[in-house]
């Protein structure tokens, strides 16, 4: 059994991958060619913004869209510790500063209340720092609570960044992921739910002054022309064979959010009868777009025989995330240490991830089920 069967979702669309790819290599523009702009569009068109800016990974869109909003040295940019690295490394980066917020345990989400919190101490106890910046995480493809994140958002006067690298097709209250936060920010690696065959990013807004100055970003600081440099920029294309072959998965990206939705109801169904473990919730409102089906065990020994069993079965499981950022050598010299981040903490200690991709069948399902029952 695969964790993500890539290989199932190439068969089903080999002759378009193929296609696409030949177009590309007939006309020769591998840099910026056609189907960038295709893409762009039709990125934007599915997520329901005006812009989107593809770009060279999801790390390169949180990256340019600090940098859009002038994010450096004596900035604070707030964010959970539950992440992939990348969310608070972009931070680090430019040399402004990650203040964490713990999750609220059952979305494994930031908590916009403990925003609040970590915002209030930053001013009381650190005011050489400007709080300026939320970067929410849809973690697993469920999407953060941007209504109130933007009630904290306006109340400290901080701009917000949706990191919605896991969480491409999800939806929010009748928005789609990708439309927010004012800039939001997706990743087409590989396993993603939307990903290509290498590294591919996007960044998705509303704003056409930040989207100009993020294609400009995008290209050297490229100003009027080629030669002409108006800032620090970096090389964050796409590459235009990359942006064919998203075009090709586009093409069944609907209908593999469907399949992700039935694959997660009856993970959800088998899971209930289940004890001592919790499967997934998803609030009211709320569509996951399960970029990781990620469950709960009692503790860590629990969940180290829960994945002996699965492996034992041929099953594979996998560990999103063991270490919170705050407990991370990169992020040593921050003010943090083990106890900061209780809940970020005791989910690193207790959850693992079951396969999980839309060609999976029903009676595979069972099988992950069964030997999660016998455990
Ligand atoms: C994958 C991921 C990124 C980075 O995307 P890349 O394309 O690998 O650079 C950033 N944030 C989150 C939450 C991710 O899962």
């Amino acid at each position: 059994m695969q964790f993500i069967d890539l290989a199932a979702q190439q068969a089903r669309i080999r002759d378009t991958i193929e296609s696409r790819i030949r177009t590309v290599l007939d006309h020769g523009k591998y840099i910026m060619g056609p189907e960038v702009a295709e893409l762009e569009a039709q990125l934007a068109g599915f997520s329901g913004v005006r812009e989107a800016i593809a770009c060279a990974s999801g790390t390169d869109a949180l990256l340019m869209s600090l940098m859009a909003y002038d994010i450096g040295p004596g900035d604070a940019v707030v964010t959970t510790p539950f992440t992939f690295i990348a969310t608070a490394e972009v931070i680090g980066f430019l040399g402004a500063t990650p203040v964490f917020a713990d999750i609220d345990p059952v979305t494994y989400n930031i908590d916009p209340r403990k925003i609040d919190e970590a915002v209030g101490a930053l001013k009381k106890e650190r005011p050489e720092l400007t709080p300026r910046a939320i970067i929410a995480v849809d973690l697993f493809g469920l999407p953060a609570d941007y209504d109130a994140i933007d009630e904290v958002a306006r109340k400290h006067g901080l701009c917000v960044i949706e990191d919605a690298a896991q969480s491409f097709g999800a939806d929010y209250k009748g928005r789609r992921a990708g439309s927010l936060a004012e800039v939001a920010c997706t990743s087409f690696f590989p396993a993603k739910p939307l990903g290509c065959y290498g590294d591919g990013g996007a960044v998705l807004t509303a704003n056409a002054e930040l989207a100009d100055k993020m294609r400009s970003i995008r290209i050297h600081g490229q100003g009027s022309d080629k030669y002409d440099n108006i800032r620090i920029g970096i090389n964050g294309r796409l590459d235009t064979l990359q942006a064919s072959i998203l075009l090709a998965k586009l093409e069944v990206f609907a209908d593999e959010i469907q399949r992700r939705q039935a694959a997660a109801g009856r993970y959800a169904q088998g899971i209930a009868d289940i004890p001592n473990l919790i499967a997934p919730s998803v609030p009211d409102e709320y569509a996951s777009v399960w970029a990781q089906y990620s469950i709960l065990a009692e503790d860590s020994d629990h969940r180290t025989a829960l994945q002996a069993a699965l492996k034992k079965a041929s099953i594979p499981t996998a560990i999103y995330y063991p270490k919170p950022l705050h407990l991370q050598t990169a992020f040593a010299d921050l003010p943090y240490k083990r106890g900061d981040f209780p809940l970020s903490e005791e989910t690193a200690d207790r959850i693992f991830s079951i396969p999980m991709h839309p060609y999976l069948e029903a009676d595979q399902q069972e099988q992950v089920i069964s030997a999660l029952k016998t455990a």
